[in-house]
């Protein structure tokens, strides 16, 4: 069977060890250990099927799943009243979600709570990010993006040399 422009399949590689990999033409899934290719960003590879002998391409992509070291000023700002929480720095930034210390603040912060996060844009501008607190140790939060929405102001930053 000939390989055609829609048998490329990107996968996008979360906290897992092994990504499943399903053939296009007869649906033979197999799992792929990610960790030896983890050192690669974008890893492309041609299969063939072990069934049906269909050729294919696979497309890994690791932007996505790694946290990138960062150090950038932003404000975690109540949206309700527009009034800013807290003055924090960026310690990572990752398509998911950041690191985030916090520096000063007017009150604490909770798990769960859910504030918009400012910060400046890679081209300069700005960026206000919904995002929901997923842990507070300390001076050190972790925040989730609650948009799953691939976004490339995000990504602008994970991809930055
Ligand atoms: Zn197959």
């Amino acid at each position: 069977m000939a390989e055609t422009a829609q048998d490329l399949v990107e996968l996008y590689v979360y906290k897992k060890k092994e990504v499943a990999i399903v053939c296009p033409s007869c649906g033979l899934a197999k799992t792929v250990p990610i960790e030896p290719l983890r050192t690669k960003g974008h890893w492309e590879v041609k299969a063939k099927c072990t069934r049906c002998a269909h050729i294919f391409r696979i497309s890994l992509n690791f932007r996505k799943y790694f946290r990138k070291p960062l150090a950038v000023q932003g404000q975690l700002i109540d949206a309700a009243s527009g009034t800013t929480v807290a003055q924090i720095a960026l310690r990572d930034i990752s398509m998911e979600g950041t690191g985030i210390e916090v520096q000063d603040t007017v009150r604490s912060l909770a798990r769960g709570e859910v504030l918009h996060l400012q910060f400046p844009a890679v081209d300069g501008g700005r960026i206000v990010k919904e995002v929901e607190l997923v842990f507070v140790r300390g001076s050190r939060v972790g925040a989730r993006f609650t948009d799953k929405n691939f976004d490339p102001a995000v990504f602008a930053w994970v991809s930055a040399k």
